[in-house]
């Protein structure tokens, strides 16, 4: 089963942090449109033989489409491809769009999941972070789609942001919890190079953040997963038993999906594609019946080292019984000797045959993800 991602370019506004592709502007919106709808034509042979068991309109700001828009885009995907009757079809929203009208608009297309970017329920980190919406927006939001209908929902929550101390980050896990809610994304503040919060950071105009308070921040986080019965199934994902995301965990799992869209990647098991990472060149290719990508063949190592970063982050673990099939014993073994340090020292631990991260090992994933790596 594979999946199909649609990038949705445009954002209100940027926020500080923000490193996604995205422009804070709708002019070219209908050029993009027109252009998407050729790409899912133009790409229908990537998925030929397969059946698309989940959609996901990512950005960007995908709640800025309306109801026409966003079900042209669906039917056109449902023509071209063949699609589950039980697809999951997650649309990312923010909470200013999700006014009363507009949730029942969603509705109506057939989109059954929602992801919803609230980040926090103070307004001085919304302010930090640059968000367009407000803490009661963020309230609101949830109830109402909610009351719409919507089952399966999930939030999007940052920790590590200056001025957000333990007592409010509990807060907000408290305000998540009190809505009763399958799904919970929880990240931490990271700098990323080159953003509007990296420049203010360097030029001291921004407080910068701490990653004491960010270690601290995601064991609370972890402590509040397992008090309130929530599986942590991978290192940014919590859900109520069974509710994950269908759409990241086939990521994880390698499977393999199609991505449409300027910056858009795709996958195919073999190798990886990425699309131009700008509106206007997306467009004009398009319009000329080219799509415009790049592509890489993964080497053995590439795969090897892709498959030990996505599922050392999941509670499934690294399989050795995976590693024997699709690299052979002499990789089983030069991984289990690449281990046996790293689960002494209690970061790893070894359940029959998967490799996992200790609760202590998920603060410091990447560290260890890179140690396992071969090269
Ligand atoms: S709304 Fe999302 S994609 Fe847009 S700037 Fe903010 S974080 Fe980035």
């Amino acid at each position: 089963m594979a999946g199909i991602y649609l990038h949705i370019p445009f954002c209100k506004q940027k926020c500080h942090y923000c490193n996604f592709y995205s422009i804070a502007s709708l002019s070219s919106k209908d050029d993009f449109l027109k252009a998407l709808i050729s790409e899912i034509q133009l790409q229908k042979k990537y998925l030929s033989g397969e059946t698309t068991g989940t959609i996901y309109f990512g950005g960007g700001t995908p709640s800025l489409l309306s109801q026409d828009e966003l079900q042209s885009i669906i039917d056109k995907l449902h023509e071209t491809y063949d699609i589950e009757d039980e697809v999951e079809i997650t649309l990312e929203a923010n909470p200013d769009d999700l006014h009363s009208g507009k949730i029942k608009e969603l509705k109506n297309t057939g989109i059954n999941r929602l992801s919803i970017g609230i980040q926090s329920f103070f307004p001085e980190d919304l302010h930090y972070l640059n968000r367009v919406h407000s803490d009661q927006q963020a309230m609101d939001c949830i109830k109402r789609s909610q009351d719409a209908g919507f089952t399966n929902i999930s939030i999007d929550l940052i920790y590590g942001i200056p001025g957000l101390n333990d007592e409010k980050w509990l807060q907000n896990l408290a305000t998540f919890r009190s809505f009763n809610l399958p799904h919970l994304s929880a990240y931490g503040l990271t700098v990323e190079p080159k953003t509007p919060l990296e420049v203010m950071i360097r030029k001291n105009r921004m407080q910068d953040v701490d990653d004491n308070q960010i270690a601290g921040q995601f064991r609370i986080l972890m402590e509040f997963a397992e008090n309130n019965g929530m599986e942590h199934y991978e290192i940014s994902n919590f859900c109520q038993p069974g509710q994950y995301s269908q759409h990241n965990t086939n990521y994880w799992f390698g499977k393999k999906y199609l991505g449409l869209g300027p910056s858009a990647h795709s996958f195919d098991t073999q190798s990886r594609q990425w699309n131009v990472a700008g509106v206007r060149k997306y467009c004009d290719s398009l319009y000329s019946g080219i799509v415009p990508f790049e592509t890489e063949t993964l080497s053995d190592e590439q795969k090897f080292n892709e498959y030990v970063m996505l599922s050392i982050r999941t509670m499934w673990g690294i399989q050795l019984d995976y590693i024997q099939k699709n690299f052979g014993s002499m990789q089983v073994d030069q991984f289990k000797k690449a281990t046996l340090k790293l689960i002494r020292e209690g970061y790893l631990k070894k359940e029959n045959k998967s490799i996992l991260l200790s609760k202590e090992g998920k603060l410091f994933a990447d560290r260890i993800t890179s140690d396992l790596f071969i090269s």
